[in-house]
């Protein structure tokens, strides 16, 4: 595929890469910075712009209202039969994936190139851009809800949007308006395959070398072959198109769990393929990169959809991917998971 995105690193610092955490970005890198950060007015703005210049080839509306009267967007992409659903920022201080989504929605929606357009032919993409507006406004993991006393989540503060899409639970049951979203959005769309957009902390593998990104497959021991294999299929894309993303890109598995309030989990045991994307929030002078990076891993993923090559990947190919190992040991300590990292 074409990649529009690339970054280059000085020369100097690649010997530096093979066995240590990312260097310091020496210079920003090429092509026009995107806002890592949109507040709810700037973000209402540029997809309302995204759509008016799509010329209707981009759809917006809001799926839903936080706790606190913020639209939670949906916004989709294409006319074809497979369905894609990405998720972005169901964890308010995880941003990266949105700026992205809005990235891709605007290319997609207004560059009128021969690859875009054999996508937006084969494939509908409906992405849930920035599905915890109030959490962001707060920088914070949780939904906004000074009444809850969560399961999961905090009390006086508000709930873990990602634990509550137990497939069981109808969304006008869920206490949480921003998982009841993106779980109408789900059964509107009925997707073949979800994208859920994370961030987690930092991390070396065994050799050494920092993990920009780690990648997951539903895991929740009864959801189907035939979703698990998908799954993997797409773990595979989006783990190659993210290795190739910048020099010194480097993904793992993440090592998450088996509960079925996951989205990863959940919308596997609902049938549909489902992954789980954690970047890594490798710092400030990496931001942009990152943002490229999970570009990537949306366009690669719908590329792939739409020319049929997603389906011919091997599965097993999902096992050879590494590990994530240690913390970087250098890195500040400012886990953005409360109670600890090993957490969609
Ligand atoms: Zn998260």
């Amino acid at each position: 595929m074409e990649r529009k995105w690339r970054f280059l690193i000085p020369l100097a610092v690649l010997p530096l890469l093979a066995a240590q955490p990312l260097p310091a970005a020496a210079d920003a890198p090429p092509g026009r910075p995107v806002d890592p950060r949109p507040d709810t007015g700037e973000l209402t703005r540029h997809l309302k712009a995204i759509e008016l210049k799509s010329r209707g080839r981009v759809d917006v509306d809001a799926i839903g209202t936080s706790n606190e009267g913020r639209p939670i967007f949906g916004a989709s992409v294409g006319k074809g039969p497979l369905r894609l659903l990405y998720v972005t920022q169901q964890h308010g201080n995880e941003p990266l994936g949105t700026p992205a989504a809005l990235k891709l929605l605007e290319d997609l929606g207004t560059e009128r190139t021969r690859e875009n357009r054999a996508i937006l032919r084969a494939v509908t993409i409906d992405i849930v851009v920035r599905a915890n507006p109030d959490g962001h406004e707060r920088g914070w993991r949780y939904n906004y809800d000074p009444d809850a006393d969560p399961e999961y989540g905090e009390p006086g503060k508000g709930y873990d949007p990602n634990r509550y899409h137990d497939p069981q639970v109808a969304p006008e049951d869920n206490p949480v308006p921003e998982s009841a979203a993106v779980r109408r959005l789900y059964d509107r769309a009925d997707p073949d395959l979800v994208v859920d957009y994370h961030m987690q902390g930092r991390y070396v593998d065994d050799d050494g070398e920092e993990i920009t990104a780690s990648v997951m497959w539903p895991t929740h021991p009864d959801v189907g072959s035939e979703a698990v294999d998908l799954s993997r299929q797409a773990v595979v894309a989006s783990a190659e198109a993210m290795d190739e993303s910048y020099d010194g890109a480097n993904v793992s598995l993440y090592p998450g769990g088996d509960y079925q309030g996951i989205s990863r989990n959940a919308y596997g045991l609902l049938g549909s393929g489902s992954v789980l994307v954690e970047l890594s929030a490798t710092g400030p002078d990496w931001e942009q990169a990152q943002i490229a990076s999970a570009y990537d891993s949306m366009y690669a993923t719908a590329a792939a959809a739409a020319d049929g090559s997603l389906f011919e990947i091997d599965p097993g190919l999902a096992d050879e991917l590494p590990e994530r190992g240690e913390p970087v040991p250098s890195a500040e300590s400012r886990p953005l998971h409360a109670d600890g990292d090993d957490l969609d």
